[in-house]
């Protein structure tokens, strides 16, 4: 049985904030705006897909647009500068919610996969060549995975995945065997999207520096739901997406050192980034903007803003320890079957989310009975196809967490499971 510690949040007051759980679902799907479901109240744990939105990050939007839309670092209007003065803290507001050392070291991206493609495209086309290797995990998600799997084609690079071992975390003895001077680049996953295995980045930022190379840390699942300290990791680039936040979607971060992103070129050219053009040369902006060409993500921004804002409120700390509640309580709760294979390390040394699989029952038709349930959870690979090939699984379920959930939305979980049990067996 899982044990109900009391929470260090106040779930209750929490809840009041995202009107989204108060849905009802399940039963017919209708298209929105034309018919209502009004079955069951939602039960939502697709959390590390894409977290929910509270009233203050809408309000933020909401006061953007209505207030001081306006393109930024563009005119002297009153508009213009508002919007500029709000987008530029965002930057710092982001920056020292990390611990980057300014708004130089912030990048806005569209998402994680962007942040890691501009990384490998800009650094890793012009670093990479024959006899280099980029080290990965096999953990990696696709976007880190596929995007430096592209970049080493393209350059004449190897890659080389640390092993997970059969408790799916990295076995630290390949990464020092991997870790060696033909090693440019080491790009890890900081807490895995799918074995919620917490990664030792620090550990591998003092191994990739040793001999010379780049640590990139894929923090999509981590800064949402832990204190996370990029000087503490060392990190030399690091990335993470507002959608899994709070925040909304179309906005991502990268982290980079300032003296690298001095020393890199651009990734994309035009509008924002540029300084002075003539007809045969151009020059660029100073950081952060030389990365961001175009009109950039204004509203996302400054919503991303309103989102740490809210975390912060809670504490990093607390929502931390909630989320590890959560994920040992249902760990445990799902553990009580012998037909369930729950994948990673143990229900008290995770991050909050829990992906298994039910004997004889393909994800996806568990994940359809638990939508009759009003359980929404993922079913699929989680963009780790090679690592679903090595569990030997096609797919599987996962339920994970965030501050506005409950023990007891657990247990509807658990009971939707075992509902689907009998029906399959
Ligand atoms: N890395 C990890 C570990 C993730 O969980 C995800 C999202 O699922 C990503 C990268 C990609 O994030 P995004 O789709 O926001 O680019």
């Amino acid at each position: 049985m899982g044990v109900q510690e009391s929470y260090p949040i106040d779930v209750a007051a929490i809840r009041e904030d995202f009107p989204i759980l108060d849905r009802k679902v399940g039963g017919d799907f209708t298209v929105p705006g034309e018919g209502e479901n009004d079955d069951l109240p939602l039960v939502y744990l697709d959390n590390a897909a894409t977290s929910q939105t509270p009233r203050q990050v809408v309000d933020a939007i909401v006061d953007y647009y209505y207030g001081y839309n306006s393109n930024v670092h563009r005119g002297i209007h009153h508009l213009s500068q508002e919007a500029s003065v709000a987008y530029e803290n965002a930057h710092d507001r982001v920056a020292e919610f990390v611990n980057a050392d300014g708004r130089e070291e912030i990048v806005f991206t569209k998402n994680t996969t962007e942040a890691i493609n501009l990384v490998a495209y800009a650094w890793g086309l012009e670093e990479l060549g024959p006899g280099d290797t980029v080290v990965l995990t096999e953990m990696e998600h696709h976007a880190s995975l596929v995007t430096w799997q592209q970049i080493a084609k393209k350059t004449g690079a190897s890659v080389e995945y640390i092993r997970v071992d059969d408790e799916g975390r990295l076995d630290m003895e390949h990464a020092k065997e991997l870790i060696d001077d033909s090693v440019k680049m080491v790009s890890v996953v900081h807490v895995s999207n799918t074995l919620g295995t917490i990664n030792p980045v620090a550990e591998l930022a003092d191994m990739a520096h040793e001999v010379g190379a780049y640590i990139f840390v894929d923090g999509a699942q981590s800064v949402p739901t832990r204190p996370v300290d990029v000087k503490d990791i060392d990190a030399d680039f690091f990335a993470f997406s507002g959608h899994k936040m709070l925040g909304p979607t179309g906005i991502g971060v990268l982290y980079g050192k300032e003296e690298i992103l001095e020393d890199t070129s651009p990734y994309l050219y035009g509008g924002e980034m540029i300084r002075r053009v003539t007809y045969e040369e151009s020059t660029w902006e100073d950081l952060p903007w030389k990365f961001e060409a175009g009109t950039p993500v204004i509203e996302q921004g400054i919503a991303l803003h309103a989102a740490i804002d809210y975390l912060d409120d809670i504490g990093m700390e607390n929502v931390q320890k909630h989320e590890e509640l959560l994920a040992e309580y249902a760990y445990d709760r799902l553990d009580e079957f012998d037909d369930i294979e729950i994948y990673g390390p143990p229900g008290d040394d995770r991050g909050g989310l829990v992906a298994f699989n039910l004997d004889g029952v393909h994800a996806h038709d568990l994940s359809s009975i638990l939508n009759d349930h009003a359980v929404a959870v993922r079913a699929g690979d989680h963009c780790t196809q090679p690592l679903h090939d090595k569990l030997g699984a096609a797919a599987s379920t996962r339920a994970s967490f965030y501050i506005y959930n409950t023990y007891e939305e657990i247990d509807k979980l658990v009971d939707a499971v075992d509902d689907a049990r009998q029906l399959f067996a």
